[in-house]
């Protein structure tokens, strides 16, 4: 059998650049190779963790996002183009669009779901890391349990405004999420890149931050990774690095208690309200699967109604119903989610 990553093999050629950093080497370069990375989510971070990784030559990169394109993603989100937002695609569709295009020499899988406790299991299955591209606490605790769980490192990212975070998390060696913020932040207790707005470049921050942590992980060289919980803000031009090394775990429910609510199913909720998109998500354990086919039949009387491959979207007044075929609904046009169940039990029915 040849050896496909041989110093002259094209496999190997195109990432010269990138092996030649010494402290990679082909060496690492081959690892990177042989690695496999869940990314858990696709939007703004997502996108650049994606675009980064696919180009970087992980060998294999599944992504996991809920939701579809919209207009105002485009000012950050930079795997995506108004073909795609007027394609009404998902982002995880048009992400892996777009990543075959950029290396069609790895394995790009995408998954068009709502990560959750009753999911997550298999989309761990086979991979090395994590990478947070999420937008909310709720799936980053669910990450972190299965992170400690499984014992696979996970790296952490979040922004908001010109500010952005990240902490480095390589179970049973540094500090998890839980041992840093014991809990999520009460729901409405935190402003929402809807209340805040975002500057794209923090988001290239955090997330090429991130990638590099990967990658000193993936090429096995986890000890250069951050052991700082790392805050920019580049509004004020300054950079927080909080050291976490003498952070005492013994007290941390997850790491030392062993307790994974999240990924129980014990915490978590099957309905959100999405951030910046004035919309609620509803999704049911059930999981029942609709035929896009009939949901467009029986939302037609009611306005206006596209499909495609992968959704229905009705416009109903002034109300959006984005249905997905495990059931999951998008409701546009409210915040509320008694006022979502209320349009989703009309119109689709459960
Ligand atoms: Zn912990």
């Amino acid at each position: 059998m040849v050896d496909k990553t041989s110093d002259d093999s094209p496999e190997l050629a195109r990432y010269a650049r990138q092996w030649r950093y010494a402290p990679l080497g082909k060496e690492g370069q081959r690892k990177l190779l042989a690695s496999r990375v869940l990314i858990v989510g696709c939007g703004a971070l997502g996108s650049v963790q994606a675009n980064t990784l696919a180009r970087a030559g992980i060998g294999k990169l599944r992504i996991v996002d809920r939701d579809f394109l919209e207009l105002n993603n485009l000012q950050r989100q930079v795997l995506y183009d108004e073909d795609d937002v007027a394609a009404g695609l998902p982002k995880a569709i048009a992400a892996r669009n777009r990543l075959v295009k950029i290396n069609s020499e790895i394995e790009i899988e995408a998954h068009v779901a709502d990560l959750d406790h009753t999911n997550i299991e298999t989309m761990l299955d086979g991979v090395d890391l994590l990478l947070d591209g999420t937008d909310n606490f709720e799936t980053r605790y669910l990450l972190n349990d299965a992170a400690v769980k499984f014992n696979l490192p996970w790296i952490y990212g979040g922004c908001l405004g010109a500010e952005g975070q990240t902490l480095t998390i390589i179970p049973g060696d540094t500090p998890c999420l839980r041992c840093l913020m014991p809990d999520t932040p009460p729901p409405g207790s935190s402003p929402t890149c809807d209340t805040a707005g975002i500057l794209s470049p923090i988001i290239n921050i955090v997330a090429s931050w991130q990638c590099c942590e990967a990658i000193k992980i993936l090429s096995g060289h986890s000890e250069a990774i951050s052991r700082t919980w790392t805050i920019f803000d580049l509004w004020d031009a300054t950079i927080r690095q909080i050291n976490l090394g003498k952070m005492d775990r013994a007290a941390c429910p997850t790491c030392s208690g062993r307790e994974y609510p999240w990924l129980s199913g014990e915490r978590g909720s099957h309905s959100a309200v999405l951030c910046g998109r004035n919309a609620v998500q509803l999704s049911f354990p059930d999981r029942q699967s609709v035929s896009l086919e009939q949901m467009e039949a029986k939302l037609q009387p009611f306005g206006t109604v596209t499909r495609n491959r992968y959704l229905v979207r009705a416009t109903i007044g002034e109300h959006q119903l984005t249905v997905f075929p495990d059931g999951r609904a998008v409701i546009g046009g409210t915040e509320e989610i008694a006022e979502a169940k209320s349009l989703y039990a009309r119109y689709i029915g459960n």
